[in-house]
């Protein structure tokens, strides 16, 4: 059988899932992480240490590791990994996209400049660096706008300003947040940049898709219900499909796939967000790699298959059965962290699944877990998912389920 190496760093939420989609597919397994493991040396096949801040270093150690060992397929999962994996890639000869489009599509200033160049609506950006003056940089940017780090994800200090004094906050907020100790390592030399754009107004969609040979094919669109109109941008409901028209669907889905073109994305997921409204559609992000956090387990396709086993599959120039979802409709909520502390007890969780259309609740923090909230945070509390007839169903599950639940928080 095949064999593919995971690149999973140790923070991420989609370990089970994927080595249960490999699993299901019979492969052969390596797993890398950032942490070297006590148990590499019982299993030297299984497991490998690499620095994925270092794509090029990561590539040579893998050449390497495959020579003994051979590897049909690199697959990330999340920005950093994913640039990792493409470096892997090419330097093993695999199908996957050219390291450039990974790190174009991972870097937020370089995607908003490819985007703009190609002409692909994208909001007006500009780069500064931390250490310029914030008072002259706030005077020469439009209102409203919005300020965020080049390289984090997850809505991590991304704050918009509608003015100045707003604006001074928030540049120095981000100055905090990239002086963080992990924060800085995982930057390096882009956590002295602050990336300023102007805010696009109208309703956010998520396009999950998968290319192949550059054809983008949508796996699902979501629609994001809860206004996200800032200051901070917590993600919280995703329902799929979606209740827009379906010709303004196609708009989507013409708009990100021009956006994976511009930035030479050709092969694997893709995870975009869309603004769309009167004034037109817009891209947000599009990331090279699949829906983060547990979300993908909204997703089955076929007769059950999941998004890591189809991703797998694709990368593997494996059959494809099906992209078609099931003909359901589904939703996550990403429970948010409504305040710093630290997590107590958690309670009604019974009474949360048992809401008619919950198929699953899953709380990933921990009773006695340090809760930092965003801007600065990067965790969830955890993940609902529903399954209804109607999109408007599992919404209203999501959102019945969460009243639910009581997360006590100390301190
Ligand atoms: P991340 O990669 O951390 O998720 P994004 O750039 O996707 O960062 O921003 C997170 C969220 O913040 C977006 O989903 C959107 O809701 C909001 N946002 C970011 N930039 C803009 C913008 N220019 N205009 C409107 N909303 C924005
Ligand atoms: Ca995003």
């Amino acid at each position: 059988m095949p064999r593919v190496l995971l690149l999973l760093p140790t923070t991420t939420y989609r370990t089970p899932d994927f080595l249960e989609a490999a699993d299901r597919l019979g492969l052969e397994v390596t797993v890398a992480s950032e942490e070297a493991n006590a148990l590499e040396g019982k299993n030297p096949e299984g497991l490998l240490t690499l620095d994925f801040r270092e794509p090029a270093a990561c590539a040579r150690r893998v050449e390497e590791f495959a020579r003994r060992v051979p590897i049909a397929a690199a697959v990330g999962v999340d920005e950093q990994t994913v640039v990792a994996a493409s470096a892997i890639s090419a330097a093993l000869g695999l199908p996957a996209n050219p390291p450039g489009a990974a790190v174009a599509a991972w870097h937020k200033g370089t995607l908003r400049r490819r985007l703009s160049a190609a002409g692909v609506p994208t909001p007006a950006h500009r780069v500064f660096l931390r250490d310029e003056d914030e008072a002259a940089v706030s005077a020469r940017v439009k209102y409203p706008c919005v300020l965020k780090p080049t390289f984090l994800a997850g809505s991590r200090g991304v704050i918009r300003a509608d003015e100045p004094g707003a604006f001074a906050g928030a540049w120095r907020r981000i100055g905090r947040l990239l002086e963080d100790p992990e924060v800085a390592r995982l930057g390096g030399k882009l956590a002295r940049e602050i990336l300023v754009e102007d805010f696009v107004h109208g309703a956010e969609f998520a396009l999950e898709g998968l290319l192949a040979g550059g054809e983008l094919s949508v796996l699902a669109l979501f629609d994001k219900p809860d206004p996200l109109d800032g200051p901070f941008f917590e993600e919280t409901i995703y329902v799929t499909p979606s209740r827009l028209p379906e010709e303004e669907q196609r708009t989507i889905h013409r708009v990100v796939a021009a956006g994976a073109r511009a930035l030479g994305l050709c092969e694997g997921p893709v995870h975009a967000e869309v603004r769309h409204g009167v004034s037109g559609t817009w891209i947000i992000e599009l990331a090279a790699r699949s829906i983060g956090g547990l979300c993908a387990r909204t997703l089955r396709f076929g007769t059950g298959m999941s998004l890591e086993e189809l991703i797998l599959r694709n990368a593997l120039r494996m059959e494809i059965p099906t992209l078609e979802r099931e003909p359901v409709a589904a939703g996550v909520l990403m429970i948010p962290i409504p305040r710093a502390g630290v997590l107590g007890e958690v309670r009604g969780v019974d009474r949360a699944r048992s809401v008619p259309g919950i198929a699953e609740v899953t709380i990933t923090a921990h009773p006695g877990q340090r809760l930092v909230p965003l801007p600065e945070g990067s965790r969830y509390l955890g993940f609902l998912f529903s399954r209804a007839e109607r999109p408007e169903d599992a919404e209203a599950a999501l959102r019945q389920s969460h009243a639910e639940l009581v997360f006590e928080i100390e301190g």
